[in-house]
């Protein structure tokens, strides 16, 4: 019975831990610093909107294709995970075009390509007749999709794993080679998944400088959103850009935001929330029935720092330190998105390597 150790408890490590505990020969426990409730910078998911926007493009694209259909099944049969349909709107305006069409429009590009590869695994894809475009708006199209409440999801996926006999621990991990004996036993690790999102950039063995923080600032109101929108920009620069989506169950609206590279700044600024209340009532009046920024009925403010990665996100297999690790962060943008479809290639890695009991 293969004994392993997820290190991280975002959504990265739940979803990973998750898969592993279906095959009843695996024996799970997570370690992280921060768990459920921690509004820290240091943990991004909690702080994510989260709906399914693909941004990967089509050679990168697996992981996400392979998300869509347990998300839509959990959005359809399982109420209580906190995941709904809603509609996807995206935006292409005018001014942005050339950057569009040049790739210099950020980790969005993908999103609002003219013709985006995804529309072959969302589904209902449709352009949007020029008459449903509002000012300034070139083009834009139309998908279902779902908006994941992470207040209710990330407990129910932690519901999910302790069901499994998944063991949960608080605990802060040097190196990923300490990590050699497997909580409350005296029985040896035998794979260490590592999950742990930015953190990578300092756990000892790994320590990836090729991470880097994607600030996100959100506010999150109570009014709601009939459809969810992206845009493809702002005239308040490229780091800038205007999405809503309003979450399941009471979640409220999260209305965005930043995607400000290299700022680890955990504090919202006052007036990238002001310009963010300003540009949702301006793209969508109807989300306080045309009274403007005094219409919305502020919750909070947010910040989370998005696991950037040059090259992408880091899926394989290394031994440090004597110690068999399969790697599973830097997601960026994604990592609800594509959380399944990276979780079944940890599953995949960890058959490659882990002993087996013999049947
Ligand atoms: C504003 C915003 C909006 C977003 N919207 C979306 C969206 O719509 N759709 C989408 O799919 N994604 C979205 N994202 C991205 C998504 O939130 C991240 O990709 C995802 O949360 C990353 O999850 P993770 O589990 O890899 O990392 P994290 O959630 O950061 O978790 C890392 C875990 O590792 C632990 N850890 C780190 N180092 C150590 C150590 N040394 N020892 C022990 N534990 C350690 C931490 O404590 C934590 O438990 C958004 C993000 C932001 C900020």
């Amino acid at each position: 019975m293969p004994n392993i150790v997820v290190i991280g408890a975002g959504v990265s490590g739940l979803t990973s831990a998750l898969l592993l505990s279906k095959d009843p020969q695996n024996k799970v426990a997570i370690i992280a610093k921060h768990h459920l409730g921690d509004y820290s910078i240091e943990y991004a998911s909690p702080w994510a909107g989260a709906n399914f926007t693909p941004m990967s493009s089509r050679e990168t694209s697996r992981w996400e294709r392979r998300t869509w259909p347990y998300l839509k099944k959990l959005a359809s049969e399982v109420p209580e995970a906190g995941i709904h349909f809603q509609k996807n709107r995206i935006y292409r305006r005018r001014k942005d075009l050339s950057r569009l069409q040049d790739g210099s429009a950020s980790m969005l590009n993908n999103v609002f390509a003219a013709d985006p590869h995804y529309k072959d695994f969302v589904e209902d894809f449709r352009a949007l007749q020029d008459d449903e475009l509002p000012e300034g708006i070139a083009s834009g199209s139309e998908f279902s999709s779902v908006c994941i409440n992470t207040m209710l999801y990330l407990p129910w996926l932690v519901g999910q794993c302790r069901r499994n006999g998944v063991s949960l621990h608080r605990g802060t991990i040097a190196h990923a080679g300490d990590v050699r004996i497997f909580p409350g036993t005296r029985t040896k690790v035998d794979v260490v998944i590592n999950t742990t999102g930015l953190g990578a950039m300092k756990l000892g063995g790994v320590t990836d400088q090729t991470m880097f923080p994607i600030r996100g600032q959100t506010v999150v109101v109570g009014n709601v959103a009939p459809f969810m929108q992206c845009h493809s920009g702002t005239d308040d620069g490229d780091e800038e850009a205007c999405y809503m989506m309003t979450r399941a169950s009471g979640g409220g609206t999260i209305l965005g935001g930043t995607t400000q590279v290299g700022n680890w700044e955990s504090q919202p600024d006052p007036n990238i929330a002001n310009r963010i209340m300003k540009w949702a009532v301006e793209m969508m009046p109807e989300l306080t029935a045309g009274k403007g920024v005094e219409g919305l009925d502020i919750i909070r403010h947010g910040v989370g720092l998005r696991p950037g990665r040059e090259g992408g996100v880091r899926l394989e297999k290394e031994k440090i330190d004597g110690t068999l690790v399969v790697h599973n962060y830097g997601h960026s943008g994604w990592g609800y998105q594509g959380s399944y479809g990276c979780a079944e290639e940890v599953v995949a890695l960890v058959s490659s390597i882990a002993p087996r009991a013999k049947l």
